[in-house]
């Protein structure tokens, strides 16, 4: 899961360095409010915690699919349909990336 935000003046994409995964845990380790440096046009700006948007970790997601492709090649030439299961854990981890991005932009802090 990534964790990104926007530039106020030049609305590009901000990522930020954070292994939170939900909203609660952000302000935990970085307050209700943080600096970020924007890597386009350098402006320091003052961000919420709310500010902050989640999206599914694109690297996880297709590992798990490459993972459960090759895991369901090799189990299908010894087991047959029980090889299927590798389709399942692909969906597995794609599911708990969506879910865990879904959980994060869904939760928000009280704004004092
Ligand atoms: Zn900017």
């Amino acid at each position: 899961m990534q964790l990104y935000t926007h530039c106020n003046s030049c609305k590009s994409t901000i990522k930020i360095a954070s292994n939170a995964t939900t909203r609660p845990d952000l302000q935990m380790e970085k307050g209700d409010e943080f600096t970020v440096n924007c890597q386009n046009c350098g402006a320091m700006q003052k961000k919420h915690v709310n500010d902050i948007k989640a999206e599914p970790n694109k690297t996880v997601l297709w590992i798990g699919v490459a993972v459960a492709i090759v895991a369901t090649a090799f189990l299908w030439m010894f087991f047959g349909l029980i090889g299927t299961l590798g389709v399942a854990i692909a969906l597995g981890v794609s599911y708990q990336q969506m879910n865990a991005t879904r959980g994060f932009n869904k939760y928000m802090i009280r704004r004092k």
